[in-house]
């Protein structure tokens, strides 16, 4: 997406970014940006390792680096992390790809890999061979975690550390030849076995492993670890601020010990915060698991927090932008709530989606004194917050369906919809008072009778009476046919992390996470709702068409319910705040 391609075209492309407060990582880019120390440029990257499909916590990374570097006139790279060949799969690139670009962003032509950096990486392995910084060790993998010693107790040199350069290219050239068997020998840094810092205990940089890379097939059976792969392609790439998370802070003194050893740029490593959310695994490994174990139904599943889920159960690219935005990036790893989340999804459907009327449990409502022919085209506001969004018709006939919720025979106090003897008014329509119930043999209530008011057209009430309620409806003739999926959370618990010995998380799992609704009632403007098309479907929540509609058979995905939590807790806090605020005068003047 390129908004305004007159643009300086070097500039990265970014949707307009929400306002947010100031940074650490921003004051850190402003000052190198004041001292010079990139040339006034600013270059981030987002680097997916292609093992899985991106989740809610890669949006935090992707808005931030794409985010910032937009700020600053700077350019983002997408770069595929792809040094793992057991792990990865073109399925996952081709997801992530689609996956970065709806929530809006554009690498424009710098889409790189680190594989395409392989025999770089090797020339640069032999350059610290040669410079007497790197030794082929035939310790096992056992071996060298044995020998790293602990966080108090230093490590053992290994029997290999002190070969000559000679034997270290040689036996170097015939890993990379394919002489060795996997696991059998590796390269490592030589740097100190005593370090406090345990990543720099001489860590390991190559691997023999013979498997096919899905872009370099079987060209290489060596492969470079995280730690020597990532500095130097950040590099190659002269990337000016590497941001990552947290976990990564330790490993900052091996990244610019490789940089600096190779004498290549040096790009600064910056570290933040990990999202987490309640109710919500961010693990890609865990995630895995769930598609695998069919606890869900793929990546996809509108339960789970990829992208690809969220964005099939309704979410918009904006509002998790605005999220993303509104929690900012601190130094320290903290749960944010996902009712806040929900907060800037309702925010946003709430200005874009058009309201309609559906019944999802219906029950019959027959207007004994409307006649049987007749069929009213009644005007209805699509979208109260989009003056531009208009109005649409809905018929309106003797026979209707409304919610099994909305009718009680024996209403309890507080319940103010319709019962015997109450009247209500029917959205857009007339005010009708119920007058009987009919009953099947076992004493369900299966038709409710009510008489109308003809002077009350639109749901007026000329004579200024008042009803205590208002209540949706679809005419029974008119009515589409659909299905609904009603979900909640996909745990059970607010830390699905967290779990009693012997089990693992998915025993968390919610087994209330999906609920099918199959014959729901729906205004007839749906019959033509597309796929990913979204509303509001009034009183209940939004909705967003889901892949699995057949014409004239939409399926429906319920994306949140209507009611805002997270706004009523904000409300709370604000309020005794302000209260707080007006007490301390008084305080002080005691
Ligand atoms: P996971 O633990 O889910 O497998 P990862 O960090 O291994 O995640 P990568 O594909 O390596 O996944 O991540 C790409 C980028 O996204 C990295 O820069 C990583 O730091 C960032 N990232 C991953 N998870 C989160 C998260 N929960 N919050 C913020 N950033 C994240
Ligand atoms: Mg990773």
């Amino acid at each position: 997406m390129n908004a305004n391609p007159s643009k300086d075209a070097a500039a990265a492309t970014a949707p307009e970014q929400p306002t947010s407060p100031s940074n650490f990582i921003r004051d850190i880019i402003v000052s190198d940006l004041e001292s010079g120390k990139y040339a006034g440029q600013v270059h981030t990257r987002f680097p997916p390792e292609p093992n899985g499909y991106l989740h809610l916590g890669h949006a935090k990374s992707i808005c931030l680096n794409f985010g910032l570097a937009a700020e600053f006139g700077g350019l983002t790279n997408l770069r595929f992390d792809d040094t793992n060949p057991e792990k990865e799969e073109q399925e996952y690139v081709d997801s992530i790809i689609r996956d970065v670009r709806w929530l809006g962003f554009d690498w424009e032509t710098r889409l790189f890999y680190a594989s395409d950096y392989f025999q770089q990486l090797h020339d640069w392995a032999v350059q610290l061979i040669t410079a007497g910084k790197a030794y082929v060790d035939d310790l096992t993998a056992e071996e060298i975690r044995k020998g790293r010693g602990t966080l108090t107790s230093p490590g053992v040199e290994s029997p290999y550390r002190n070969r000559s350069v000679e034997e270290n290219l040689g036996l170097f050239e015939r890993m990379r030849a394919g002489e060795f068997p996997d696991g059998s020998r590796t390269l490592r840094a030589k740097i100190d076995m005593a370090s406090p810092n345990l990543n720099l205990r001489d860590p390991v940089m190559y691997r023999i492993l013979h498997a096919d890379h899905h872009r370099t097939g079987s060209k290489w059976c060596i492969y470079p670890l995280y730690d020597f792969a990532h500095g130097q392609s950040d590099s190659i790439e002269k990337v000016t601020h590497s941001i990552c998370t947290l976990e990564f802070e330790d490993h900052r003194p091996l990244y610019n010990w490789f940089v600096e050893q190779l004498g290549i740029f040096h790009p600064r490593q910056i570290e933040f915060d990990r999202l987490s959310l309640t109710y919500t695994v961010l693990s890609k490994r865990k995630l895995l698991t769930l598609v695998n174990d069919g606890h869900v139904q793929g990546w996809d599943d509108p339960r789970m927090p990829t992208l690809s889920g969220v964005r099939r159960r309704g979410y918009t690219p904006e509002a998790l932008r605005n999220f993303c935005a509104a929690i900012g990036v601190s130094k320290t790893n903290g749960t944010i709530e996902l009712a806040m989340l929900e907060h800037y999804l309702r925010e946003d459907l709430n200005k874009r989606a058009s309201r309609v009327m559906a019944v999802l449990r219906p029950l019959k409502l027959v207007i004994d004194n409307y006649p049987e022919d007749k069929v009213e085209q009644m005007e209805a506001v699509n979208n109260p917050e989009d003056g531009a969004a208009g109005t649409r018709t809905v018929p309106f006939s003797r026979v209707l369906y409304i919610e099994q919720d909305d009718f009680r025979e024996d209403p309890p106090k507080q319940f103010y919809r319709l019962s015997p003897g109450r009247e209500v008014r029917l959205r857009y329509g007339y005010l009708v008072t119920c007058t009987r119930v009919v009953k099947d043999a076992s004493g369900n209530v299966i038709e409710v009778h009510c008489t109308y008011d003809p002077a009350t057209r639109g749901g007026n009430t000329p004579d200024g009476r008042k009803v205590k309620s208002t209540i949706h409806w679809v005419s029974a003739a008119h009515a589409v046919n659909g299905e609904v999926r009603l979900y909640e959370n996909l745990f059970a618990t607010e830390d699905p992390n967290s779990v009693e010995e012997g089990k693992d998380f998915t025993a968390n799992l919610n087994p209330n996470s999906l609920e099918v609704v199959s014959s729901c009632k729906l205004e007839p403007s749906l019959a033509q709702a597309g796929v990913g098309a979204r509303y509001q479907f009034e009183r209940l929540g939004y909705f967003c068409v889901d892949p699995d509609s057949k014409p004239g058979a939409p399926v429906f995905n319920r994306t949140v319910p209507l009611r805002d939590t997270w706004a009523k807790i904000e409300k709370r806090v604000n309020t005794e705040v302000t209260k707080e605020n007006m007490r301390s005068p008084r305080k002080q003047a005691q």
